[in-house]
């Protein structure tokens, strides 16, 4: 618990990650599948460890788990039945480690509700044990929930990709970057920059040599008018996100545009109970429209986002994409 607590304070972002899924888990939302992904360090581990005894603490306090109690001392010692752990000893998961893991699998749980798997650097499995997980993942049993993490999700097939729910991780330094930019920038705009970038030098061109703010602009000008319920946000891909990706003076790829719709849709699902928002700026904007539109639907709107990524990462076109987003939340609003 200390742990976990002394991680809160220091990694912002892992509190929005625990806000999501204290959320995901009260509306009984998981998912099958989720990908922790995130250089090393950056905490994957302490977060699937964390949502295991979210899930299987006997003694929650404010949604967090007591750390003492005989469920979470036994997750925290890898002895946990319903919590199994694959952590492969050699420099890659095979097949056979992922057959086993099947097998142990279609029991039922021993003791819980749920069973939990882990896999550490599920980026080094092999093509064959991916494709055995991915059968697993396509037919879950039960309420099982699987958890990779991962330091370079690329390296997994598409196809598992665009089966799980995408985690992103960052190192805890990069609050310190931040507090140096913002003295000279907006700090939503540098909190665009760097999550986006992953790197203060980039983050640090971007902001100025003005393109940030042009990306920043762009996606406040498609959310305001979509939330209105207003359709002139479908045209605005084709007039706005499609120009700002075809112009050879800015940076941007298809992701950062995906990514950026991404953040507004999280801070607008963690509005009530977060500290920390990308769009820090429009703090006072999100909390209004937190109050109108039901949390049930901030999810949704999330999860149409993460679906939209995926899509882009299976090389559906990005326009395509980005007006099939875009109805979805229009049909959902
Ligand atoms: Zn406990």
């Amino acid at each position: 618990m200390n742990q976990i607590a002394n991680k809160e304070q220091s990694m912002p972002n892992d509190q929005i990650i625990m806000a999501y899924f204290n959320k995901t888990i009260t509306k009984q939302k998981l998912a099958h599948a989720y990908l922790f992904n995130g250089p090393k360090g950056a905490g994957q581990e302490v977060m699937a460890q964390w949502l295991a005894m979210r899930l299987f603490c006997q003694e929650l306090r404010a949604d967090q788990p007591c750390g003492q109690c005989r469920n979470c001392r036994r997750i925290k010692a890898g002895e946990h039945p319903d919590v199994i752990n694959i952590k492969s000893e050699k420099a890659t998961i095979k097949v056979d480690e992922i057959r086993l893991l099947k097998q142990e699998f279609t029991k039922s749980a021993v003791e819980g509700t749920h069973k939990i798997l882990i896999i550490y650097r599920a980026d080094t499995m092999t093509v064959s044990a991916q494709n055995s997980l991915l059968k697993f993942i396509e037919e879950p049993v039960g309420d099982t929930v699987i958890i990779l993490l991962t330091e370079n999700r690329s390296l997994l097939l598409p196809t598992i990709i665009s089966r799980t729910q995408i985690v992103e991780f960052e190192l805890p330094g990069f609050k310190k970057i931040e507090e140096q930019l913002k003295n000279n920038y907006q700090l939503a705009e540098v909190r665009l920059a760097l999550r986006l970038t992953g790197d203060a030098d980039i983050a640090q061109e971007w902001l100025t040599n003005g393109s940030i703010t042009k990306l920043n602009n762009l996606i406040w000008r498609w959310f305001n008018v979509l939330l209105q319920g207003d359709s002139a946000a479908f045209a605005m891909v084709q007039t706005g996100f499609i120009p700002l990706l075809q112009d050879p003076e800015l940076p941007f790829t298809a992701n950062n545009i995906l990514d950026s719709m991404m953040f507004i849709f999280r801070d607008l699902l963690i509005i009530e109970d977060s500290r920390q928002l990308v769009f820090e700026d429009n703090r006072q904007k999100l909390g209004i429209l937190g109050q109108k539109i039901a949390l049930t639907k901030r999810i949704v709107f999330v999860d149409i986002v993460l679906q939209a990524r995926q899509d882009a990462q299976m090389n559906i076109n990005i326009q395509t994409t980005l007006e099939a987003l875009t109805l979805k939340i229009l049909a959902n609003l």
